[in-house]
């Protein structure tokens, strides 16, 4: 696909020109070759060792002919970005020369020192060896400008026996319990998978904050921690509700301009991009595609984010709350299912027989949700979605799905028709009665569930901006690979015993119904109401990541993930200690970081403006009268005291570093951070020493 610019001077976008496509492959390799790694690719089996060399020899030659001079395993372990180690193709031809090499061994497989990744004691010192094992069903593509050119091959990273170290290996693992369950189902309502496989799929929406590069080195938070530790909430921030889908600046068009192009030649389809809520917020969607692909793409759009921004001076904001008081950011996981006959399974169908496939899955959402919703919420529990999650605003950390008026009413009238007495006309006979055509996008989509249907898909709001979104989707596939897995065995005994499907469903969805309806919240999320409301229906509200991943170990926990084998129980005690771990650190950071601000740049501007104020209290009272310098005598005693406490509270802070609990650092922060942020009110903003949250919001 060709897309020619308007202005005649720019060069033609070409989509997916980095890409070592499934298109480009069939240029490259024998038609034996390409064909046997397109069936690899399609079904997500394992390569044929024999053409691994033809496979690996056709990518750098494709690689080198664009400037490539080198490949690597691309990968992404545990800390939640990506992870990158370059190796040249270049051979000593022992004769002074050298030639360009790529083996199949090479593509295959690598070997990267891991000891300096996170493991979660899964790895010994004396095992420090991690490998790489090439992913062919993320296609290869290629990194870098004129300048060269590296070609990346995406992996999985694990342990010398075989122990996921990294994101993706369970997502691959939970996608094939998925497409198992999936097609058990498909078989019972009569879908044949002839040989293919159901998948997930994903579609990200990505939201961030961009900064002129100039405030952000000014800011030493920005640069250690992401966020702004300190900052007075200026007039006009997002009250006005006037940036959401408002005209975009054109320093930022230029730089979603050419975002978009890179991306699409990164094969990543990029489409949506708008104004967000907050100012200097904003968003980008891609078109869903199968989930492993899906996330991939992901990682690059963050990548991309950040190095295009840099070429427009300014500096892109991942963090789930980069400014206090006003929006966070989230990355809003659109998920769904494709069956093996290729349909998304979560659309309401035109029959009776297809809708009960539809209401089989909802109703296996809510069971999954229902029962996993503390797994659910230790998936997003990270120290900088905390401030989105624990606080007011969306999505809250308690997990509830909306299903819109219509499809509750429908999974009401379920419920009913599994009882003795049900209601004249209002029941529905699954796989029996029609159902009325669900809108898709109905007005009443609620922004504020964590948790929510779209019409064909599943929303899950609660992931973080920054994070590496395969986490929410592995617990996402599994959960319902569980209650798939149940259900399909409850038909098929059903069967066996001489039961109709549409008996079994009738007498087997409102149970599950029942079971599970406290997950079904339609009304405004953020309210204290609901809070109340949840806590009656037992609904878990974990604020704090420290509780939250707890889910992660629970007997409940270890037993879904080794029964569809998608992690050990080792495996998820490292995830545990990994996430801990990184929690731990992000808060003493901060804290360091804060206390550093304060003592070596808050404090020596403070205590300088002290002094021109006592002074002009002395030189007032001197020429006329004591009284007279009462207004500046009242701002100074203000002053001292607030810096005062300040400075009581960041001693307090920098004890606590070492052994307080988290909880006790946190609060103290925001006890330092009070007073600095009263002191940023009346200071002279020239002698202010960080930027103002209205330049970093305004000034771009
Ligand atoms: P919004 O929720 O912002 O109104 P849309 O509902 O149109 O926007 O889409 C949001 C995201 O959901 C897009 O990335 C879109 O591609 C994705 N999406 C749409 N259909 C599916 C699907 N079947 N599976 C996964 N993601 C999907
Ligand atoms: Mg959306």
């Amino acid at each position: 696909m060709e897309m020619k610019k308007t202005d005649s001077e720019a060069s033609p976008v070409v989509f997916g020109d980095r890409v070592f496509s499934i298109k480009v492959m069939r240029d490259y390799l024998s038609e034996k070759a390409y064909k046997s790694l397109s069936t690899t690719i399609c079904s997500a089996s394992t390569l044929n060792p024999d053409i691994a060399d033809e496979v690996a020899e056709a990518m750098m030659r494709w690689a080198v002919e664009r400037g490539a001079t080198h490949f690597t395993h691309w990968f992404q372990p545990l800390h939640g970005a990506t992870a990158e180690k370059h190796d040249s193709f270049l051979s000593p031809d022992r004769e002074g020369g050298a030639v360009l090499q790529f083996s199949g061994k090479e593509l295959v497989q690598g070997e990267p020192d891991a000891s300096s990744f996170p493991s979660g004691g899964l790895r010994a010192t004396f095992e420090a060896r991690g490998y790489t094992a090439w992913d062919p069903t993320s296609p290869a593509f290629l990194k870098g400008d004129e300048n060269g050119k590296t070609l990346c091959i995406p992996t999985v990273f694990c342990g010398y026996h075989g122990e996921a170290l990294d994101k993706k290996t369970p997502l691959l693992r939970s996608m094939e319990a998925l497409s198992r369950q999936v097609c058990r189902l498909g078989t019972l309502f009569g879908i044949k998978a002839d040989g293919k496989r159901a998948y997930a799929t994903l579609g990200p929406e990505q939201e961030y904050f961009l900064v002129d590069a100039k405030y952000y080195e000014e800011r030493l938070d920005l640069l250690q921690t992401g966020r702004t530790l300190f900052g007075r909430a200026p007039a006009k921030h997002q009250q006005m509700e006037d940036h959401y889908f408002g005209a975009i600046r054109s320093r930022v068009m230029a730089f979603m301009q050419e975002l978009d192009r890179d991306l699409w030649s990164y094969g990543v389809p990029a489409k949506t991009r708008h104004n967000e809520v907050c100012p200097a917020q904003f968003e980008i969607a891609p078109i869903f595609e199968e989930l492993n692909l899906a996330v991939d793409h992901n990682m690059i759009v963050m990548q991309v984010l950040r190095e295009t921004a840099e070429r427009h001076g300014l500096v892109c904001l991942l963090h789930e709350k980069p400014f206090a008081g006003v929006n966070g950011s989230g990355k809003h996981n659109n998920w769904s299912v494709c069956g093996p006959d290729g349909k998304n399974w979560l659309t309401p169908g035109s029959s009776p027989h297809e809708n009960a496939k539809f209401l089989t899955m909802i109703v296996a959402l809510m069971r999954a949700v229902d029962r996993h919703a503390d797994l659910l919420r230790a998936v997003v529990a990270t120290a900088g979605n905390d401030h989105r999650l624990g606080a007011n605003e969306a999505p809250p950390a308690i997990l509830s799905i909306f299903l819109g008026d219509q499809l509750s009413d429908i999974i009401d009238q379920i419920e009913q028709g599994g009882a003795k007495r049900s209601k004249d006309g209002g029941t529905i006979r699954v796989g029996v009665t029609s159902l009325p055509t669900l809108p898709r996008d109905a007005t009443d989509r609620n922004r504020t569930s964590p948790f929510a249907f779209t019409g064909n898909k599943f929303e899950f709001r609660a992931v973080g901006s920054n994070q590496n979104c395969a986490g929410a989707n592995v617990a996402l596939n599994t959960i319902v690979a569980e209650a798939l897995d149940e259900i399909c065995t409850q038909i098929e005994k059903d069967l066996a015993k001489g039961m109709d499907l549409n008996g079994s469903l009738q007498k087997l969805l409102p149970a599950i119904v029942k079971e599970h309806k406290r997950i079904i919240f339609n009304g405004d999320n953020y309210t204290a109401a609901w809070k109340k409301e949840a806590a009656r229906r037992g609904l878990p509200n974990l604020t704090q990541t420290p509780d939250a991943l707890r889910a992660l170990v629970t007997d409940k926990a270890i037993k879904l993930f080794t029964s569809y084998k998608v992690l050990t129980e080792r495996e998820l005690h490292s995830r545990y200690e990994v996430y801990h771990e990184a929690y731990e650190k992000t808060i003493r950071i901060e804290a360091s970081c804060a206390v550093n601000m304060v003592r070596t740049q808050i404090l020596p501007a403070v205590l300088s403006y002290q002094s021109q104020v006592a002074q002009t209290v002395t030189r007032v009272s001197a020429a006329s009268g004591r009284s007279q310098a009462n207004e500046p005598r009242r701002l100074l005693k203000n002053l001292v005291a607030e810096t005062n406490r300040m400075i009581k509270a960041v001693d307090k802070l920098e004890t606590l570093i070492g052994g307080g609990s988290n909880r006790s650092v946190l609060d103290t922060m925001l006890l330092v951070r009070k007073s600095v942020d009263a002191l940023e009110g009346v200071m002279p903003a020239d002698q202010w020493p960080l930027a103002t949250y209205a330049e970093m919001m305004f000034k771009l």
